[in-house]
């Protein structure tokens, strides 16, 4: 590329915040504008509002990122509060439901927990921040375990993954040590109950600062950083096209949600990585149609439970000292839901699921005062099974080109269903939950299956494969099958059946994808 060119990327979030950052590491001449149909929430651009210490700004934020934000049509299309339970697998605040039952809602019958985030650092502001890797089959096939391995480093470092954290929590380390005796002899070496890593940066004071797409971002939004130079950020900017001819793209057509004026610019590469609902309806709505775009969606169920831990299998391995250690570095920040987070991984073929292990010294709701354990010294933990379901063509999202959404955009139809594989991991996942949460305590929220889309963790819809044989939308390095400049990232490039937390992984796929552009732009490639 011997003059410089602009790279157009859609979206905020963990992943097109990767783009920018290795794009702009390795091309030199390159000046990226990143596109956001959101607002920024924080000063520091794509912050975490888990960091916001005051609760109504915290509130605020989330709030904010709960909807449209243009002019008059500022409208929460939220879940209410009441429906809220922190640091789970459920739909939460800061998001908004796709199939919100008012004008231009999607419809999504069968998967009524859709939802997404419209802010300067999408999902990745209000995420848990958990960041398991994918193991066994959860792995992309065609990508070898050497160069997996060295992405996931990669990615780890983009994201500050910790692996050991909250490790030494005397509390944390008790609970697994119950868990390693129920499941003990069933779980291959390496794979038994451990800590789960989370993406953010420890603080002296035993608090965390939450990772979001700031620490992606890095010195790219450095004013110090010479990077920052070739960085812009457009929030309240909306990409409403993909421009392009014979089979090229050209650049973007974004509305300027602040005063609803249209623009072109023009770009020698353009990412989309605008979530896997949103990305694969600005293709169909750019006329870029492959026969996957939208299909093969997948998630992980979810069966969760509450459980108030057992002072007496808790006594065998912690001290009242370890608790009253714990409880003080609760007190220190008693608005983050996250601590002592531990899990039991996936592993093939006796444990095809990923169970996530959440302490907390208040339950996620509230407990009638006379329940037997309200206000349980030991606290509680919040656990889910993640479980496997097979990709097919039938589950999807499709768009119609003559109902247009509340965006204008071709309205969005899902169609998903849950089979036999997937009820009869169900089945056994609940039954290990049961058997976890005895091991641990008693139940103060019996196992159950979530409604469909809870994971927040969607998939598929982009999928990326090794032939252009109608059944991905992407080739290995996530470039739209038959369009040179045109990459896509995100959760929707995984193709296989996860069960765990994907964003590591995405971010992975996304540093793979962007060190190959990287390589064509350097080239001087036209088609970069
Ligand atoms: P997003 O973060 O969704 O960002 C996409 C952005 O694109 C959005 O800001 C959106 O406004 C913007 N956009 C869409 N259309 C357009 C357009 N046409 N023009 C301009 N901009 C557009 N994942 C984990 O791995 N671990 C977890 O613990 C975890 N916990 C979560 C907890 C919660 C409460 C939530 C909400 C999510 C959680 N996730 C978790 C999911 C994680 O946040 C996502 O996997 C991740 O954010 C995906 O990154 P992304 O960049 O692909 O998409």
């Amino acid at each position: 590329m011997p003059t410089s060119s602009t790279i157009a990327i859609v979206g905020s979030g963990p992943i097109g915040s990767a783009y920018a950052r290795v794009l702009l590491e390795a091309v030199p001449t390159a000046h990226v504008v990143m596109f956001e149909a959101g607002p920024q929430l924080t000063a520091i651009a794509g912050e975490s509002v888990r960091n916001i210490a005051d609760p109504a700004e915290k509130d605020r934020a989330r709030e904010l990122s709960q909807g449209p934000q243009a002019g008059s049509f500022r409208e929460s299309l939220g879940i209410p509060p009441s429906a809220v339970i922190e640091g789970m697998f459920t739909a939460r605040g800061g998001t908004h439901l796709l199939d919100f039952g008012g004008e231009g809602s999607a419809h999504a019958a069968s998967f009524p927990a859709a939802a997404a985030s419209t802010n300067v650092g999408g999902m990745g502001a209000h995420w848990t921040c958990a960041t398991p890797s994918p193991s066994f089959s959860e792995r992309v096939p065609f990508i070898t375990d050497d160069e997996w391995d060295g992405l996931i480093a990669d990615a780890s470092r983009l994201l500050h993954v910790q692996n050991a954290a909250f490790a030494d929590s005397g509390v944390g380390a008790a609970i697994r040590s119950l868990l390693a005796e129920e499941f003990a002899g069933e779980l291959p070496d390496g794979f038994g109950p451990g800590t789960l890593p989370v993406s953010g940066d420890p603080q002296p004071d035993g608090s965390m600062r939450w990772a979001g797409a700031d620490v992606v971002l890095g010195p790219l939004i450095d004013p110090d950083s010479a990077l920052s130079a070739r960085f812009e950020l457009r929030d309240l900017s909306l990409v409403r096209r993909i421009d392009h001819t014979d089979g090229r793209v050209v650049g973007v057509t974004v509305e300027d949600l602040r005063n609803n004026e249209v623009y072109s610019v023009t770009a020698a590469l353009v990412v989309v990585a605008a979530d896997a609902f949103r990305s694969p309806q600005l293709l169909w709505a750019s006329g870029i149609r492959p026969h996957a775009l939208g299909h093969y969606l997948t998630e992980h169920p979810v069966v969760i439970s509450t459980v108030a831990l057992d002072a007496d299998s808790m006594g065998r391995f912690a001290t009242d000292d370890q608790l009253a250690d714990e409880l003080e570095r609760r007190s220190a920040n008693p608005a983050d839901p996250v601590a002592a987070v531990n899990r039991i991984p996936f592993s093939e073929p006796a444990h095809p699921f990923s169970l996530q292990v959440m302490y907390a010294e208040n339950p996620p709701f509230q407990l009638d005062p006379d329940h037997p354990a309200a206000g349980n010294r030991w606290g509680y933990v919040n656990m889910g099974y993640g479980m496997r379901k097979q990709p097919r063509y039938e589950d999807a999202v499709t768009f119609d080109d003559h109902e247009p959404d509340y965006r204008g955009f071709p309205n969005m139809t899902i169609s998903y269903e849950l089979t036999e594989p997937e009820q009869g991991e169900i089945a056994e996942a609940t039954g290990r939950l049961r058997r976890a949460g005895e091991a641990l305590g008693s139940f103060i929220a019996e196992p159950r299956l979530l409604p469909n889309g809870s994971s927040l963790h969607y998939q598929g819809t982009m999928r990326m494969g090794d032939a252009d044989d109608g059944t991905s939308v992407a080739d290995p390095y996530s470039r739209v099958w038959g369009y040179e400049n045109l990459v896509v990232g995100g959760n929707a490039l995984i193709p296989t059946a996860t069960t765990m937390n994907p964003t590591l992984m995405s971010v992975a796929i996304a540093v793979r994808g962007a060190r190959k552009a990287a390589e064509r732009l350097n080239e001087g490639d036209e088609n970069a």
